[in-house]
C-alpha cells in the first residue's frame, strides 16, 4: 500500500443534517473509486476483515467461505500454491492500480519465475514460466528463480499520470456514488432535488483521505447507500444490504462463452417444513465452483448479476461507468472494458467453470538465455532479438507443466457444504452432529438430488453476497419445487 499519500475531496455538506450533498473530484479520487471494481472478492473479504477492523463485517456467506479455504488442509488442494491463490487472489488490473495515488489492494505484484535447471540448459522442450513462486516444474524442481522482465509494457510506461480517467476531467459524485461529468446543469439539478432554501445553506468542506479512509469508503460502497456521509460522520456504517429479487438475471457477458451445457450434481438435505437447505454433499467440482467466487473481481460480479446486486453504491458506480464517454472521461475503451468486465488473473480460471467468466490473456514473453544473466522480454517490443518463447505453467497442476487440471481441489473427494457456505471434508459423523446441533428431527429431513447449471450458479453467487443462508437462498427456485420421485 502506498504509505503517507493523501487524497483530497471537496464536498458540499448539508450542515443541519451533517449530510453530504455531493462531492467534486478530479482524476486522482475518481481513479481510486473506479479501482474498487477490480479486486477479486477474496481480496475484499481479506482487506475488510483485518484484525484491526473492529467492525469485522461479514459479507453474506463470503467470509465463511474464505475461512473454509483457510481452514481446509493443504492435502485437499492439488498444490499448496493453489490454496494461496484462493486466499490471495491476484488482481488482473494490478498494473493499472499500481499507479493509483492510494492502492488498497496489497496483494503481491506479478513476478516471473523459472526453473533453475532451465537456465542451465538442462531441459528439453519449450522453456516454462510461472507467475507464482514455488510452482513445480516438470522436472520436479521448484520454479523459484526470479526473472527480470526487461522493458515491460511500453504502453503502460508512456502515460505517467491518470489511470482510468483523463487527467483533465472533473466529476461530481453523489452520496451513493453516482459519478457524473462536472457540469453546471448537474450541480443545479442536484441542489434542487435537495431543496436548498435560504435557511439551509450548504457548506463546503475538504475531506482528506488516507488508506484507512479509502478502505472505509470501500466498505461503505458495499454496505451503505450513503457512504460519503458515513465517512464524514465517522460513525458506524449504516448497513443497507437489501436482498433483491432472486431469479432475475441479465448476464452481460454472453459473447463467445457458452457454459450452458455444464452442470454439477449435488445432494442437498432439505428441511421439509421450511424448505431450508441444511447442508449439501458435493464433489470437488462444486467446491472449486464455490471457492472460485473468491477469485472473481467485484466488477465482474456486478456484470454477471446484470448490474443489479445488493451492493447498492457499487452498482451505482458501475452504472456510472456505462454512461461516461471514452476519451472525454475515460482514457480508452480498453480501460472502460477492464472496469466493466474485469477478468480473472492469469491462470486463475478453472477448467469447468460454470459461470461465463474469462481470464486475462497472457502477454507473449520470451526468454533471452544467458546463464545466470538470462532475462525476459515482451516479444512485441523487441521483435528482432534472439530469444525463445516461454509457456506459462498451470500453478494448480501438481506435476508441473502446462496442462490445465480441473481446478484447485484434489479429487475424487466428497465435501460437506453448510447453508452459510462452510466447506469441510465429508463425514457422516459431522452430519449427525450438525443435525443434533440444529435440533432437527430426522422425520422432517429429506435428501434432494439437484443439478446445478448456470442459473442456479448465478443464484448461489448472488446469495453468497447478501445472505448467511446462501444455499437456501441461492437454490430457492429449485427448493420450492416439489421433490421429484425417481422412476423405479
Ligand atoms: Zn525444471
Amino acid at each position: 500500500m502506498a504509505g503517507g499519500e493523501e487524497l483530497t475531496l471537496k464536498i458540499l455538506v448539508d450542515k443541519a443534517q451533517n449530510k453530504v450533498l455531493f462531492a467534486e473530484a478530479g482524476e486522482e479520487f475518481v481513479d481510486v473509486l473506479l479501482s474498487f471494481l477490480t479486486p477479486p472478492l477474496g481480496t475484499i473479504v481479506r482487506l475488510l476483515s483485518m484484525p484491526s477492523d473492529s467492525s469485522q463485517l461479514k459479507f453474506g456467506s463470503l467470509s465463511t467461505l474464505y475461512q473454509s479455504v483457510s481452514a481446509l488442509q493443504t492435502k485437499h488442494f492439488w498444490t499448496k500454491v493453489g490454496k494461496d491463490m484462493l486466499l490471495n487472489p491476484r488482481n488482473s488490473a494490478a498494473a493499472q492500480c499500481q499507479k493509483l495515488k492510494i492502492d488498497i489492494d496489497d496483494t503481491a505484484r506479478t513476478k516471473y519465475f523459472m526453473c533453475p535447471d532451465m537456465l542451465n540448459n538442462k531441459h528439453a522442450g519449450s522453456p516454462l514460466l510461472s507467475t507464482l513462486e514455488d510452482v513445480k516444474c516438470t522436472c520436479g524442481s521448484l520454479m523459484n528463480t526470479q526473472m527480470e522482465l526487461v522493458a515491460s509494457d511500453v504502453r503502460l510506461q508512456e502515460s505517467t499520470s491518470g489511470v482510468f480517467v483523463t487527467e483533465t476531467a472533473s466529476f461530481i459524485i453523489t452520496d451513493d456514488l453516482q459519478i457524473m461529468p462536472n457540469l453546471l446543469g448537474t450541480t443545479v439539478a442536484l441542489l434542487s432535488t435537495h431543496g436548498k432554501t435560504d435557511r439551509n445553506v450548504p457548506e463546503q468542506r475538504t475531506l482528506k483521505m488516507g488508506v484507512e479512509e479509502v478502505l472505509n469508503l470501500l466498505r461503505g460502497s458495499l454496505l451503505s447507500k450513503t457512504p460519503l456521509t458515513d465517512l464524514v460522520r465517522q460513525g458506524p456504517f449504516s448497513c443497507d444490504i437489501v436482498k433483491s429479487d432472486t431469479g432475475k438475471y441479465l448476464p452481460r457477458i454472453t459473447d463467445s462463452i457458452n457454459t450452458n451445457c455444464r452442470r454439477m450434481a449435488v445432494k442437498v438435505l432439505v428441511l421439509k417444513s421450511t424448505k431450508k437447505a441444511l447442508l449439501a454433499q458435493v464433489e470437488e467440482d462444486f467446491v472449486d465452483f464455490l471457492f472460485s467466487f473468491l477469485t472473481i473481481p467485484l466488477g465482474s460480479v456486478v456484470s454477471l448479476l446484470g448490474g443489479e446486486c445488493s451492493f447498492w453504491s457499487i452498482s451505482n458506480l458501475y452504472k456510472s461507468i456505462l454512461s461516461l464517454d471514452v476519451e472525454r472521461h475515460i482514457k480508452s475503451q480498453d480501460l472502460k472494458d477492464m472496469l466493466l468486465e474485469p477478468m480473472l488473473a492469469q491462470k486463475f480460471l478453472c477448467k469447468n467453470q460454470i459461470l461465463p467468466i474469462r481470464e486475462v490473456e497472457a502477454p507473449t514473453l520470451c526468454c533471452v538465455f544467458n546463464g545466470p544473466h538470462s532475462y525476459l522480454i515482451d516479444k512485441q517490443n523487441s521483435p528482432f532479438l534472439q530469444c525463445s518463447q516461454v509457456i506459462c505453467v498451470d500453478p494448480k497442476n501438481p506435476t508441473g507443466g502446462t496442462t490445465v487440471v480441473g481446478g484447485f481441489i484434489k479429487g475424487p473427494a466428497t465435501f460437506m457444504v453448510s447453508d452459510d457456505l462452510t466447506v469441510i471434508p465429508f463425514s457422516s459423523l459431522s452430519i449427525i452432529s450438525a443435525l443434533n446441533r440444529l435440533n432437527i428431527s430426522l422425520g422432517d429431513v429429506e435428501e434432494r438430488e439437484m443439478s446445478i447449471g448456470m442459473e442456479e450458479a448465478l443464484g448461489l453467487l448472488k446469495a453468497s453476497l447478501e445472505s448467511t443462508s446462501a444455499l437456501t437462498d441461492g437454490l430457492s427456485l429449485v427448493l420450492q419445487k416439489p421433490k421429484q420421485e425417481k422412476n423405479p
